[in-house]
């Protein structure tokens, strides 16, 4: 059965059909959202207990809530490790804290889920190239599932992308623009070059699918351990539109039988146009000038779906906070000494937020809480060098 139904306009609520190779809602340039007929899942899995179809691997094993395409590219992305973290809980008296690794997938971030599901509806819509701007892992993940795919890619990073990501991303095949400055920068250059067809522009929220691939991580914890918090780094914000998407789906095909877990955004204190949005009461945020933080993957000053992250936040009872990046160090090294996890500036992000919303008790230290570790420590090692303590 396919349970795809199209998509729907997050700001204006358009509806696009389901064929439609549209990346973003020709009225009012809002993200699209796939739409799945949850009754029709409903009616034909009466015994279904969970989001899994019990068929595929990883993140396709979710069959029934993504778009049905007809080549499904994998490499493997998804059912990464969920690591119970008690220890480094201990010193905020967290007990019930876990981390979802990521840094296992492909390429060693969150985003190949993302792209595995993106790149495949591309094969379907039949796209000559595909273009991303990208700080680092998106652009690594894009170039990998490219590859995979066999379709040409065309990355464009900042000039403060770390080390080696260029190299790796044409060790895939794919062109590479390095545009001097930061993540914005590089997709004023995109956006230069790709003027014509912008099919295969897979930005984020200028395509549907990758916030579809990450809905997988939610689905993931919801069959693991059924979180009371998920706490996750916040730069362009797919991950939490992706979630609560998710668990709003799963709401509706009746198998979370709570309230869905509240979700923690966490930026830096140099780039939190989000934060700042949140704690003001806000309904859009404002682009933040002169982003600043070694955290890359969240140098983000503006989100294409501020009002809908900012809505998902509030929608789940959740929550924002901003941290240093000295929070952001001391928090990759505790993670490395006490649970053996090397984890993204990001990664670390998230323990930092968690002690600053646990101590402004924001968040109950006995809750259940999973803090996402998006990417691995490894290609920001050369952090650790001007920063020993
Ligand atoms: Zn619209």
């Amino acid at each position: 059965m396919k349970y795809f139904e199209g998509y729907r306009c997050g700001s204006c609520a358009r509806e696009i059909p389901a064929g439609s190779a549209a990346g973003e809602c020709p009225a009012c340039s809002g993200p699209l959202l796939c739409v799945y007929d949850t009754s029709a899942i409903r009616r034909n899995a009466s015994a279904r207990t969970s989001a899994s179809t019990r068929s595929g691997k990883g993140v396709w094993r979710y069959g029934d809530l993504l778009p049905d395409f007809a080549r499904k590219i994998t490499l493997g992305e998804g059912n990464t490790p969920l690591v119970p973290a008690p220890r480094l809980g201990e010193a905020i008296g967290a007990r019930d804290l876990y981390v979802k690794d990521e840094s296992f997938n492909p390429t060693g971030s969150f985003k190949a889920r993302g792209m595995a599901v993106a790149v495949s509806r591309l094969l379907e819509l039949g796209v000559k190239k595909a273009y991303v701007p990208s700080a680092g892992n998106a652009g690594l993940a894009l170039a990998a599932y490219g590859a995979a795919a066999d379709i040409p890619c065309h990355i464009f990073i900042p000039s403060e992308t770390p080390e080696g990501v260029a190299e790796e991303c044409r060790l895939y095949g794919a062109e590479v623009t390095v545009v001097p400055g930061i993540l914005p920068d590089a997709a004023r250059a995109l956006d230069a070059s790709a003027t014509g067809d912008r099919t295969g522009v897979v930005s984020t929220f200028r395509e549907p699918c990758r916030v579809e691939g990450k809905k997988t991580i939610a689905f993931e914890l919801e069959e693991e351990i059924e979180p009371d918090w998920i706490v996750f780094p916040t730069g362009g914000g797919t991950g939490i539109v992706a979630f609560w998407k998710a668990y709003r789906e799963l709401e509706a095909l009746g198998t979370l039988r709570r309230p869905m877990p509240r979700l923690a955004a966490v930026q830096a204190a140099g780039c939190a146009p989000l934060v700042k949005a949140f704690v003001e009461g806000a309904s859009r945020a404002a682009p933040w000038k002169d982003p600043v933080t070694i955290a890359s993957g969240i140098r983000v000053p503006s989100s294409r779906a501020d009002a809908l992250i900012l809505q998902a936040l509030r929608e789940s009872g959740g929550t924002a906070v901003s941290v240093t990046d000295g929070e952001i160090m001391a928090a990759v090294r505790e993670m490395a000494r006490i649970l053996g996890i090397f984890p993204s500036p990001e990664g670390a992000a998230t323990w930092a937020g968690l002690r600053r919303l646990v101590r402004e008790e924001k968040i109950s230290p006995s809750a259940r809480i999973v803090m996402v570790n998006t990417a691995g420590g490894a290609r920001y090692r050369f952090l650790l060098d001007s920063r020993e303590p």
